[in-house]
């Protein structure tokens, strides 16, 4: 393998970079904006091992309406959306049928079960091992309604290998003491970790993967194409260049559908737009990532500040951001942290890159081999993005693969 080019400088484009680049490929990465803001720099900063149910499961479709009913709530359509979001919806709800949850719950976890294996050598190599926080993750819940209603989750991710405690109200309170006494149970999950800010972790890995040997060019990707000779492929881009390789990557997150229709592949992939509110001052403090269960949202301790974060806004890649929708994040935290200090926060807006199925696309694509997927990672991207550079290497090199590729191909989405 001589030249690889990777659409997109995100986390999954980057970590990509660095398992070709040790295995003496020649990378150029592609982005029309490298340095730029993008999902990889604003998320909620977790490595999330423990989270292997998809977002599609029994029951979540008689929530939705009341969801929709609140201007400010967990999940939000934008009406003009709607008609372009149908199939996607409808592959949505097939994929929370008991056995597709299980099927999917069982992919996520061979993926997570990798996780650290190819994370940490990558953050060491960088010299960013310290960045990682390994504290495990809270999830709470004000009604044992609540906490009992998910206990089938609970266990099928116990049956996935992952280690979950569950605690009363008082033993959460000894945990986090910030937690006001409106929480009566939690669920402590110790895999899970988070890095101190997700920007910072970003652009130092660029900047190193720059040191050692990345060619990075600003430029916006609108083909790709098949190269004179049937073991090349080039890309074109906006301002009239075209770029050769021997392998393409497609990386470009939410994005990245775009550029897949144009090899002739067929996907679903939406933004799935989160929000939320870096507070450099809080006033409380939390000692690791805590996922309000009931309400939908999640703060974690980051070096810049506690961020709360949330929501789930269905409207295409143009709509512009509705902050007041991260603003209404802070306040809520503010119910279950007392004390909570909202002012001079930080409000951002980042697209998910999300499939129906919550399983990202990874894999070669049936209409033109020499272009390799690597997107739609949804609320993972972060944590799975050194496993999925690690699989794309191996595609791009004509390894064996460590896992099974199949739950992650292209090809899923071909009868839309
Ligand atoms: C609010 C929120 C919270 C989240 N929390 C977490 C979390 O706690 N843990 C976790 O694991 N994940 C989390 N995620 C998900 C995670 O951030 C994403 O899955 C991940 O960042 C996607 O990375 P990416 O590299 O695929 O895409 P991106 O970071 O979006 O990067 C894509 C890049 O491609 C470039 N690009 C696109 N099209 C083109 C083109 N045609 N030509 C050139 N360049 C192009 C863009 O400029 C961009 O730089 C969260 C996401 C959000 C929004």
């Amino acid at each position: 393998m001589r030249h690889v080019i990777i659409i997109g400088a995100g986390i999954v484009g980057l970590a990509t970079a660095h398992h070709l680049l040790k295995e003496g490929v020649r990378v150029t990465v592609v982005d029309r904006d490298p340095e730029g803001d993008k999902a990889s720099f604003g998320n909620a900063g977790g490595i999330a091992v423990t989270e292997v149910i998809p977002a599609s499961v029994p029951g979540l479709f008689w929530k939705v309406p009341g969801w929709l009913l609140d201007p400010l709530g967990p999940l939000a359509i934008r009406p003009s959306h709607a008609p372009r979001l149908m199939p996607w919806l409808l592959r949505f709800a097939s994929a929370g049928k008991p056995s597709e949850v299980k099927r999917i719950a069982a992919a996520l976890a061979v993926l997570h079960a990798r996780v650290y294996e190819d994370l940490l050598p990558l953050l060491a190599e960088h010299g960013l091992h310290e960045e990682l926080q390994q504290f495990g993750a809270l999830t709470v819940y004000e009604k044992a309604a609540a906490f009992d209603k998910d206990a089938a989750q609970w266990d099928l991710k116990r049956a996935c290998g992952i280690e979950v405690h569950a605690l009363n109200g008082n033993e959460v309170r000894d945990i986090e003491p910030a937690l006001g006494p409106s929480i009566t149970r939690g669920v402590f999950t110790p895999q899970w970790s988070h890095v101190k800010d997700p920007k910072v972790l970003v652009d130092k890995l660029r900047q190193s993967l720059v040191a050692r040997g990345l060619s990075i060019q600003v430029g916006e990707v609108c083909g790709i194409h098949s190269g004179l000779e049937s073991d090349t492929v080039s890309v074109s881009l906006s301002d009239g260049r075209r770029l050769l390789a021997d392998k393409v990557v497609v990386a470009a997150g939410a994005w990245s559908g775009l550029l897949a229709r144009c090899v002739g592949d067929k996907v679903l992939l939406e933004s799935e737009r989160g929000y939320n509110t870096t507070l450099p001052t809080p006033g409380v403090a939390l000692s690791r990532e805590v996922i309000f269960a009931e309400r939908h949202f999640v703060a974690t301790p980051l070096s810049c500040g506690l961020r709360i974060g949330g929501a789930a806004e269905f409207g295409g890649l143009h709509a512009p951001a509705n902050f007041e929708r991260s603003q209404a994040l802070a306040r809520l935290a503010g119910l279950y942290l007392p004390g909570l200090r909202t002012e001079g926060g930080t409000c951002w807006a980042g697209h998910r890159p999300a499939t129906p199925d919550s399983l990202p696309v990874i894999g070669v694509s049936p209409r033109n081999a020499n272009v390799i997927y690597a997107f739609g990672h949804g609320h993972l991207g972060l944590t799975q993005a050194a496993t999925t550079g690690r699989l794309v290497s191996d595609i791009a090199l004509g390894k064996p693969s460590l896992v099974d590729l199949a739950p992650y191909a292209i090809s899923r989405f071909n009868s839309i």
